[in-house]
């Protein structure tokens, strides 16, 4: 009994320090059998140009339906998959899908991009490799795929930065997600082969009409076209913000203006409002 209340003070300081939340423990043991069992679902979030809103891309978003929890945000459970090493298996599981997703989409007609989040932990030797066969057998090019990596990324891990270099060799695009909230944000420009830069929801939060508000998005922007890079802004949500964006010089955006995270089969229903069928 003492040893189980040790252990209980163990997870909840633990929890305390590393800000999550002991309940979340359990679901270790049942986050390595959710991949086989069926239990997770790729989402899909439409990237749109501005300002017309038409539809050029979506970002694959992982849910786990929990038998007893049920929709379990990946925000709950990315951290802990990456801790265990189950992201590896979540992460093939999620891109196989989406490429064979976006394959038949582009199949009837849809010209879409598809983006990719890749955890730290998954940029090991043979992930390139792996990629590119996952590609080819769901026919689609280098070119449309994005991976998205975060700040989190270790620009001194050799082996992560090789993996991103092959990647981006063969015209696979490397994105960097939530742009400028890491440590040293602009090390990663020269230190990673990037092509397009995400600006943070935070900052497109800020956006408000005054030159203080979009004093960050506006920099992005600016540092992107220096650089020849392209920009996607995330998280735009009112009609205010898309056309400040615009004004800006923003071409790719993201968020609940446009469209929520959603599964397939309603991304479809947009796509063919979009592309009627012309035979
Ligand atoms: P992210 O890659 O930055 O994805 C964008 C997140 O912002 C998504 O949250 C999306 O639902 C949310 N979002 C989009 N538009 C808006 C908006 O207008 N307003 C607000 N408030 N939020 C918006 P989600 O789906 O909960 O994913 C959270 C994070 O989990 C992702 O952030 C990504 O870092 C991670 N993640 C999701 N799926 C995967 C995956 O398959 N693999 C890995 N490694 N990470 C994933
Ligand atoms: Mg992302
Ligand atoms: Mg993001
Ligand atoms: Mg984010």
């Amino acid at each position: 009994l003492l040893r189980l209340a040790d252990e209980a003070m163990y997870r909840a300081k633990r929890a305390e320090r590393d800000g999550t939340d002991p309940d979340m423990e359990p679901l270790a043991a049942d986050l390595s059998d959710a991949v086989r069992n069926g239990q997770l679902r790729v989402h899909y979030q439409p990237i749109a140009t501005l300002p017309d809103g038409r539809i050029v891309g979506v970002e694959a978003l992982v849910r786990w339906e929990h038998p007893q929890r049920g929709t379990v945000p990946p925000l709950s459970f990315i951290p802990l998959a990456e801790e265990t090493g189950a992201i590896r298996e979540i992460g093939a599981w999620v891109l196989s899908q989406a490429c064979r997703q976006v394959a038949a989409w582009r199949a009837d007609g849809h010209d879409l991009h598809l983006a990719v989040n890749v955890s730290p932990r998954q940029l090991e030797p043979g992930l390139a490799e792996r990629v590119f066969a996952e590609l080819s057998a769901a026919g689609l090019a280098y070119r449309d795929l994005i991976v998205e990596v975060t700040e989190s990324v270790r620009v001194e891990d050799p082996v992560a930065v090789d993996q991103l270099r092959r990647l981006h060799e063969r015209g696979v695009r490397i994105a960097l997600d939530d742009f400028g909230t890491g440590y040293s944000t602009l090390r990663y420009l020269t230190a990673l082969p990037v092509d397009i830069l995400k600006i943070d929801r935070s900052f497109v939060a800020k956006l408000d009409g005054t030159p203080e508000g979009a004093a960050v998005a506006e920099t992005v922007l600016r540092l992107s076209q220096m650089m020849h890079l392209e920009t996607v802004a995330e998280g735009v949500e009112s009609p205010g913000q898309a056309a400040e964006l615009a004004g800006l010089g923003c071409v790719n955006a993201q968020g609940f203006h446009f469209a929520r995270p959603m599964p397939a089969d309603e991304v479809s229903g947009l796509l063919s409002e979009q592309d009627p069928a012309s035979v």
